[in-house]
Formats: structure tokens, sequence, C-alpha cells
């Protein structure tokens, strides 16, 4: 797991409150490294922060890239494959059909695209993206504000464990009708995961003062956790990511984090590792 927060990152450009003013520790967005057994190095995710994240992964070099979606945090750090960085050549670059129009109309992404630091590999939902050995990642169409490209979760499949990453939607109402199912167990069991890596950007829907939670939604970690209750045996591991920074769960200290961890379920964290 190599970052933890919502795409603005933590602290946050601007924020002079002590969410971000007294930290000891950043918090890079979103992003999993993923080794397989072969050897094979794949990254999802592109951020400002690839080198800082590098470094918590222990790998340089990047095999296959994927990217859900558009939004800022998972896609800024692409230049860094260019040649004024990594010079990188051929990396198997998987996105929906969505995200490779947008590449296509992007001139900065473009040239990378012609000057071969990529080969582009298109997948819709349902497809799987990656398959080598025991290992397969499955791509998961999903629900969420969609300006720039439509966006997918992945299903990591191990010999053992499967792993969902799935770090941005809008409601859980709309996700769970695109794939017919009435609850979030139900969804997670359809999909067949142990672990699911779930949107925990805002703990509540008043965490933004001064700004229309309609702008960026998400359902709130307070709303998934009135829908979760306990968890019960059989259960998938639930551990929310993508915190914003104002989330009060960055700090384990907090009544909020506790009450995740009462319940059964957790938090991310940075530097986390998962054996699939
Ligand atoms: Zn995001
Ligand atoms: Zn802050
Ligand atoms: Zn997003």
């Amino acid at each position: 797991m190599l970052g933890i927060a919502q795409d603005g990152g933590h602290p946050q450009p601007g924020c002079l409150r002590p969410c971000c003013a007294n930290i000891t520790e950043p918090h890079y967005p979103v992003s999993l490294g993923i080794r397989s057994r072969e050897g094979t190095n794949l990254l999802i995710e592109a951020t400002r922060y690839l080198g800082e994240q590098f470094a918590i992964w222990g790998q340089t070099k990047v095999d296959h890239l994927l990217l859900t979606h558009a939004h800022l945090g998972h896609v800024d750090g692409l230049g860094l494959f260019g040649r004024e960085a990594l010079a990188a050549r051929g990396i198997e670059l998987h996105v929906s059909d969505d995200m490779y129009h947008l590449i296509d109309r992007t001139p900065q992404w473009n040239l990378m695209h012609q000057q071969g630091v990529f080969n582009i590999q298109t997948f819709t939902g349902g497809d799987f993206v990656f398959s080598q050995g025991e290992l397969s990642i499955e791509a998961v169409r999903i629900p969420h504000r969609a300006e720039l490209s439509d966006m997918h979760a992945f299903i990591i499949r191990g010999p053992s464990k499967s792993l969902l990453f799935l770090t941005d939607h809008d409601t859980w109402n709309e996700t769970l009708t695109a794939h017919n199912c009435s609850s979030i167990r139900e969804l997670l069991g359809k999909l067949n995961v142990d672990i699911a890596l779930v949107d925990g950007t805002f703990w509540s829907e008043n965490e933004l003062p001064g700004r229309n939670q309609a702008q960026v939604p998400h359902p709130p970690v307070l709303q998934t956790l009135n829908m979760l209750g306990e968890k019960k045996q059989g259960d998938p591991d639930i551990i929310f990511t993508h915190l914003n920074h104002t989330n009060p769960l960055y700090n384990k200290d907090s009544e909020q984090y506790a009450e995740v961890e009462r319940l059964g379920w957790s938090v991310a964290h940075q530097g986390q590792r998962f054996n699939l």
C-alpha cells in the first residue's frame, strides 16, 4: 500500500488547520504496488509522489501500470515515466476505452505514447486486465463522477486470497444498483473478495465546511459503518482508504478510529502489505 490519501494528499496544499499543520508523517495519494511470484511489478495509479512511493515499495521498475480513472491524484504522476524523469520504455499501460481517449486527446500523454513510453491496452468492466501464473487482475465498472473518464475498481486474485481496490465512488446506492446487489456484503460476496479496500474519503457529511458535498460525492465512512454493522464470521476484511486530509481516521487516538476497530473493520496504513 503505497498511499492512503485522497487526491490532494496529506498535508493538503493550502490547509493551515491542525489536520495538516501538525503532522509528523506525510500520506501520499492512493496507490498499490503488486509484485508477482515471477518478479513482475504492477502499479495501480500514477501519483506525483512516485519517487517516495518507490521507496516504500522497495522497487523502481514498473512492468505494468493500471489506472482506475482520470481524477487528479490517480494520474498526475504519469509524466514522471517520460523523458524528463524515468525515461521508461514499453510499460504496459492498462486503461479503459474512455481513459484511452483522454490520453489520446491530452498532448503531453499522447506524446509519451508516441515516444514509446507506454504500450496501451484497453479493458472494459468484467475483463481480465492481467494474468500470470496464479495471479490475475479483473476490472469492475464503478459509477463515479465522470467529467474526464469512467471509473473501474480492480480485483487482484492470488493463489490464496483476493483483494478489491475500490478507492472512489459516488454513493453505495449507485454502486450496488450497478451490480444488482442490495447490500455491501452481497456485493463483496458476489465479487468474491477476502480483503476490500474501500472509499473512506470523508468520515461524515459535514466534513467540508463551506464546500458543497455534492461537488465531491463519496459515501461517508459513518454511512458505510451503519450499513455494515459489526463484522461477522465469514465477512471479508474491510479497510478504509483514500482519506481526505480532514478525516479523523488519520488520528489513531480518535474516537472515530476506535469505532471502526470496535466494529471489526480497519483503516489502511501506508506501507501495509498483503500476501495474496
Ligand atoms: Zn480519488
Ligand atoms: Zn488539512
Ligand atoms: Zn475520483
